[in-house]
């Protein structure tokens, strides 16, 4: 898409620091890490979410998801990662291009899990929330 940065990144058209890559997806250092080796992994297609994405697209990036994981662990030798996508605007997403975060972890860094992203706990219980899916 024309006016797409990841497009561009993959495009060539933008410089990156390449992780990982394959047909169907290139795997990059973030420009703004939140830990060191921190990588975004794009489908070298455009697509803003994973419901854009047909299930053979899917496997394929989530192959992608998995060799760029391997690449890092190789590397730079974690003790773990969060992985994990700001989907939609209300996830947090700014880069209408389908991505997915690899945060390197290490015992003791300071970070905390994802259960620290969202604070805004509902009243709701869990037994009625899972009638809406009956
Ligand atoms: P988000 O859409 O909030 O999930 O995150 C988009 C991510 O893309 C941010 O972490 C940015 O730092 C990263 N980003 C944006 N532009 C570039 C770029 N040119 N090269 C590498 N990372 C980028
Ligand atoms: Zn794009």
């Amino acid at each position: 898409m024309a006016d797409c940065i990841f497009c561009k990144i993959v495009a060539k058209e933008i410089p990156n620091h390449t992780v990982f890559e394959d047909k169907s997806v290139l795997a990059f250092l973030d420009i703004h890490p939140l830990a060191k080796g921190h990588t975004v992994i794009v489908p070298k297609w455009h697509a803003e979410t994973l419901f854009d994405l047909s299930v053979q697209q899917l496997t394929d990036f989530f192959a992608g998801v998995r060799n760029a994981m391997q690449r890092a662990r190789s590397v730079l030798r974690p003790d773990g990662f969060n992985v994990g996508l700001n989907h939609g605007n209300a996830g947090g997403q700014a880069v209408p291009h389908l991505h997915m975060h690899i945060i390197p972890r290490w015992v003791g860094d300071g970070g905390g899990s994802m259960h620290s992203i969202v604070c805004s706990s509902s009243d709701e219980p869990v037994a009625a929330v899972a009638q809406l899916f009956h």
